[in-house]
């Protein structure tokens, strides 16, 4: 079967010219930040660039390979730059100015015929850096966002790397004969020309990325309290289903039960806003106390469940106690807050594998509702347990 590499270096240019068109569109939605202005005009920077090495014989060369070769690098490194800017990552113009600019001196010096090995090793040599920098942003949104789909981003960008290493080094080496396109193409065009068909998966990728960021944000949202950050009631009982179905083997937890005390005075008081501030500050401190694992939620109103997954009813009293008092100690720390408010905590302790979550909430409301009776400002059991 022949390949001809012209027409198919037109079909990746045409197709990466329209994927560019559609990206601008997303951008213009203003839905999606500033990453598909960047991929928009990557892929059109791209296309062009590719439309004029399809030219190659009927323009001349200083189009045909300089410009096209500055075209394609200038959208080749836009693509990093997107990928940057999904990432939350700045890029500074001058870096990608340098970026661009220095392989352009060389690639002006080999513009003559004769440099055609040494150009497509330093255009195979700057894409191959490219697409390696470009997959280990792919890792590390992988890595530290969670996202699922930022593996698709390195399985499509980290093969190319190297495929374009081995095509500088196979053209250094004088294996890519002396024309881009020869009448009998060698087997490392036909590589090439499946790379062009990979313009159009890679075009979508980052809008994956983007649809399973939004969808896992839209979750998180759905999951917590906007106001404390703390997760809410169907948070609460998701996490609460993932802790007892985890293992099938006996899984004890303790669970406190916190209520903040006259809370509704310091409404009348002080004002809606300060009771915000109070229930944003006890939130703040509960997680700088918690372990990664224990799950704080508010439970409604002044009211906050704290879950500590592996502890018992006695650890569970202790941490409660550390946390009445480091809420104390905040609130005295903010000049400018409400003086005073305390804490009352109720404590159960029980196996979520076996026992259902709502006996656990019981027997913690029964133990608040003691501690509230007691005088408030303290930690209780649901029956008499010293604190050891
Ligand atoms: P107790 O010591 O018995 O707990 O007395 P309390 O005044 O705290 O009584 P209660 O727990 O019934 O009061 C809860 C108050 O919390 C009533 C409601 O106005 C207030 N509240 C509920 N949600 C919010 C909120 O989002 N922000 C503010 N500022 N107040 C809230
Ligand atoms: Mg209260």
């Amino acid at each position: 079967m022949l390949i001809d590499l012209r027409t198919i270096y037109a079909v990746a240019a045409a197709t990466s010219l329209i994927l560019g068109l559609l990206q601008l569109s997303a951008f213009a939605t203003g839905r999606f930040g500033r990453w598909p202005l960047w991929w928009g005009l990557s892929s059109l920077l791209i296309g062009t660039g590719v439309v004029l090495v399809v030219l190659r014989g009927s323009v001349s060369d200083a189009i045909s390979i300089g410009l096209a070769n500055t075209l394609t690098w200038a959208g080749y490194l836009l693509v990093l730059v997107s990928v940057r800017s999904f990432a939350g990552l700045r890029t500074k113009p001058w870096h990608y100015a340098v970026g661009l600019a220095a392989p352009m001196i060389l690639l002006i010096l080999w513009i003559e015929p004769s440099g055609f090995s040494q150009r497509v090793a330093l255009v195979a040599l700057l894409m191959g850096c490219c697409d390696a920098a470009v997959a280990r942003e792919g890792f590390r949104l992988a890595r530290t966002s969670g996202l699922r789909s930022a593996w698709i981003l390195v399985a499509l960008f980290l093969p190319t790397s190297v495929f374009f290493l081995v095509r500088a080094v196979l053209a250094l080496n004088g294996h890519l004969g002396d024309e881009l396109f020869p009448p009998h193409p060698v087997p490392m065009h036909w590589a090439a020309a499946g790379a062009a068909a990979l313009v159009l998966a890679r075009g979508n990728a980052l809008l994956l990325l983007a649809a399973e960021r939004s969808s896992s944000q839209l979750a998180a949202l759905a999951e917590s309290d906007p106001l404390t950050g703390a997760m809410n009631r169907s948070g609460l009982d998701r996490a609460v289903a993932a802790l007892s179905g985890h293992t099938g083997r006996p899984q004890r937890a303790a669970l406190l039960l916190i209520d903040i005390d006259h809370f509704k005075t310091l409404n009348d008081t002080h004002g809606h806003a300060a009771g915000d501030e109070i229930l944003r500050l006890f939130a703040d401190t509960a997680r700088s106390q918690l372990r990664q694992g224990d799950i704080v939620a508010r439970h409604g109103g002044d009211e906050f469940v704290v879950m500590l997954p592996g502890l018992g009813l006695q650890e569970g009293m202790r941490v409660a106690e550390r946390l009445r008092q480091a809420f104390a100690s905040a609130l005295a720390a903010r000049p400018g807050l409400p003086s005073a408010p305390t804490l009352s905590i109720g404590v159960a302790a029980g196996d979520t594998a076996s026992q259902p979550f709502d006996q656990l909430l019981q027997d913690a409301d029964g133990a608040l509702y003691r501690s509230k009776r007691l005088g408030r400002d303290r930690v209780q059991t649901r029956q008499e347990a010293p604190v050891s």
